[in-house]
């Protein structure tokens, strides 16, 4: 007997038929006596169309009224799984996130899981209940409900997972696993059996939303060991319930992974804005002018690169934010004119950060010069470049973002054969 978190995502609980389905997943394991805890996401779309409902109410709405509302989409498929699995002859029953409680920050929007204790699961456990649980939400100090940000159901799942000590968290979504790329802009993307923790949060970080960044973080922290598996398979397939060898992709150390390849995966990140500074004045204390203000303004830069004064005074300086940020960016940056001394902001959106990954660059020469090769090849013009021991991140036009994933994945020898 092992104990297993399994948790489905948006897709994979869409419609009723779906939820039968994912319900039939869990019935495999529970039959096979394992001890099982459910996490679920809202019903795809669900979750945008409380944003938009929270947007169209008012711009400017309060982060605690936001959680209220969009917290909703995950307690209405915590109950219709609970309820699908009663009549499937399984003891189930629905939990929300302050009845176990999942502890979290007062950050409203975005919150941080701090504690969760897992007596509470343990106990359902040992009653022989499978408790399901609502994805992405928890309870913050002030004693109201609050969401973990956009994918955070990957997160409450891990969490709980490390939580309860599970042998096992699978996340069921709507691929059968961490692919070389996303799947959906490269057909010829081939299927990881494992990938590194390092990887894997390099890859999310970087754009692939296959999972939430800070799930990962806490499965490498907890050494929770990670499927990423479909749901739309057969449950009752061979092999589905295979307990060591499950069907997916296995997110784990480093040391795991037999045949280490140079790059593992490409990632990209739309909906990146770049901001350039024209004629800073040069001087110690103008990075911090900038940047110390957007970060108080709560702006995520990203990618920055200062060019060398010609004659030591002025100097141009040029960084990437998420475009949505780009005209509170903009606005900061003018309130501080006169401390930080710029002549011209110019603006661009519709950029797109692709990204290479693979733990092998720290051994290997000449990982970049490849990808900078290849892309002026196709007359794909680079803005931009950051790297890492194990990435390399290079900012384009986002019209060129699906040809640069592909000529990408193609000149590291990632495609399927
Ligand atoms: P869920 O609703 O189950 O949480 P998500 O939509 O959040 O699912 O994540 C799954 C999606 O992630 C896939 O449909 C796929 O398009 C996308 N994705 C991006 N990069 C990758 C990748 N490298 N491997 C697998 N899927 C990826
Ligand atoms: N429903 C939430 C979202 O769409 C959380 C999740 O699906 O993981 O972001
Ligand atoms: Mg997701």
């Amino acid at each position: 007997m092992a104990r297993i978190v399994m948790k489905f995502g948006g897709t994979s609980v869409a419609d009723l038929d779906r939820i039968r389905n994912v319900a039939r997943h869990v019935k495999r394991e529970v039959d096979a006596g394992h001890e099982v805890a459910v996490v679920v996401s809202a019903m795809a779309g669900k979750t945008n169309e409380l944003v938009g409902w929270c947007r169209e109410a008012s711009p400017m709405h309060d982060a605690r009224e936001y959680d209220a509302i969009v917290a909703s989409g995950e307690q209405v498929t915590a109950g219709l799984l609970a309820i699908t699995l009663q009549s499937m002859g399984v003891h189930a029953r629905s939990w929300q996130g302050w009845q176990i409680p999942i502890l979290t920050d007062n950050a409203h929007g975005a919150a941080r899981i701090q504690d969760i204790d897992g007596s509470f699961l343990v106990k359902r456990f040992g009653e022989g209940q499978v408790a399901v649980v609502a994805g992405f939400q928890g309870l913050a100090p002030d004693n109201r409900i609050a969401t973990l940000g956009r994918g955070g159901s990957d997160t409450s799942a891990v969490a709980i997972a490390a939580a309860v000590k599970a042998d096992r968290c699978d996340i069921y979504t709507d691929v059968d696993g961490v692919y070389t790329t996303d799947p959906r802009i490269e057909p010829k993307a081939k299927r990881l059996a494992r990938i590194s923790f390092e990887e894997m949060l390099e890859m999310a970080s970087l754009g692939a939303k296959v999972l939430q960044v800070r799930s990962v973080e806490l499965a490498m922290v907890h050494k929770v060991r990670t499927f990423v598996r479909s749901s739309f398979e057969d449950p009752d397939a061979p092999g589905m319930g295979d307990f060591d060898n499950p069907p997916g992709t296995l997110i784990c150390d480093e040391d795991e992974i037999v045949e280490q390849q140079v790059v593992t995966g490409i990632a990209y990140a739309k909906d990146e804005a770049q901001i350039s500074l024209r004629r800073v004045a040069d001087r110690p204390g103008v990075a911090g002018g900038i940047f110390g203000p957007l970060a108080e303004a709560n702006i995520n830069v990203d990618m920055i690169v200062q060019n060398i004064s010609e004659d030591g005074s002025r100097t141009d300086m040029t960084f990437t934010v998420p475009s949505a940020d780009v005209g509170k960016a903009i606005a900061v940056l003018d309130e501080n004119r006169e401390t930080i001394g710029f002549d011209v902001i110019q603006h661009d959106d519709g950029m797109a950060k692709v990204s290479v990954i693979g733990i092998g660059m720290r051994s290997h020469a000449g990982v970049a010069a490849i990808a900078f090769k290849a892309l002026a090849e196709r007359s794909i013009n680079i803005r931009a470049i950051t790297t890492s021991e194990i990435k390399i991140s290079i900012l384009i036009d986002a019209a060129y973002t699906e040809l640069a994933v592909r000529t990408l994945h193609s000149v590291y020898g990632l495609d399927k054969q």
